[in-house]
């Protein structure tokens, strides 16, 4: 994307943004030079990062296929929805069951200029938008569009899939779980994939831990211990806390080092 035409209110081009970065990783064309600038950044530690995006993106939709096909779940709260690519959401969910209703929430305000193509809702479905901050859950959870677009008495499909990792502090994360997962019925899940630095070298740790000190990287890393901690008082679906591209492949699916993705991935039920 050209720097010159991206002034839609609230953005601004010149600082790295994750939906962006994100994007540029996965070689899509809505970013500007600041983001490809931090991703090139994070690419030079992390030479796999870009398989890591395409694996986090694979695990989105296996995840959203188990949750459509097998679990039965209608209705989808999909929160760091990113810029929309092929597969979002509502698309793997509605091939599956066509009258999924769909809220997605992110606090790019460029995800809402690219809106509409999240909004291409079945028929039979429904998909809403809304702009809004994980930090603040309570926000998402009065939002009158959440309400209008899906029935909370109901199961619905809690979706954090790599955003848990911008709420940056120890144990800062699990607050804002609970208080989405406290707000959904019995029968509702957890999908969450999430940054790790479990896999690197303690040399890699601590040069990570630099980059996190010095404002370079905006991706807060939290262990094992911590993720699997966010899931308290569901009941993990098989095969519990894995590296990302270990939940459930595919038959005959190439799974890539834990330690090229770096990322904890888990789907939890709440009974
Ligand atoms: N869930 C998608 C996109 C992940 S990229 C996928 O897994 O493919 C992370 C997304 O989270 C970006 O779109 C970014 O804008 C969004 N995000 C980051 N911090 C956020 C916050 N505090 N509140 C809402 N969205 C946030």
């Amino acid at each position: 994307m050209n720097d010159t035409n991206a002034a839609a209110p609230g953005i601004d081009p010149t600082k790295a943004h994750p939906a962006r970065r994100y994007n540029y990783w996965l070689g899509g064309k809505d970013n500007f030079a600041a983001d490809r600038a931090s991703g090139d950044e994070l690419e030079r530690l992390f030479p796999k990062v870009r398989l890591g995006a395409l694996a986090n993106r694979a695990l989105l939709q296996r995840a959203t296929r188990f949750l459509a096909a097998e679990a039965g779940i209608r209705q989808f709260l999909d929160i760091g929805t990113g810029l929309p690519t092929a597969d979002n959401t509502h698309q793997v969910a509605q091939r599956h069951a066509p009258e999924s209703r769909i809220v997605y929430v992110d606090n790019d305000p460029l995800v809402m200029v690219h809106a509409r193509a999240l909004l291409d809702s079945s028929p039979e479905g429904r998909t809403a938008y809304i702009e809004a901050d994980l930090n603040d859950p309570g926000a998402i959870l009065d939002d009158r569009v959440l309400h209008e677009t899906l029935d909370l008495t109901q199961p619905v499909g809690l979706m954090l899939i790599a955003v848990l990792h911008f709420i940056h502090g120890h144990g800062a994360a699990t607050a804002i779980v609970r208080r989405l997962v406290d707000a959904l019925p019995p029968g509702s899940y957890l999908v969450a994939t999430h940054a790790t630095s479990d896999f690197g070298t303690p040399e890699q740790q601590a040069l990570y831990q630099q980059l996190v000190e010095q404002g370079k990287s905006d991706v807060w890393t939290r262990s094992r211990e911590e993720f699997t901690g966010l899931f308290g008082g569901l009941e993990l679906v098989e095969p519990g806390v894995v590296p990302a591209s270990e939940w459930r492949p595919a038959p005959h699916e190439q799974i890539p080092a834990p330690s090229d993705i770096n990322l904890w991935a888990a789907v939890g039920r709440k009974g």
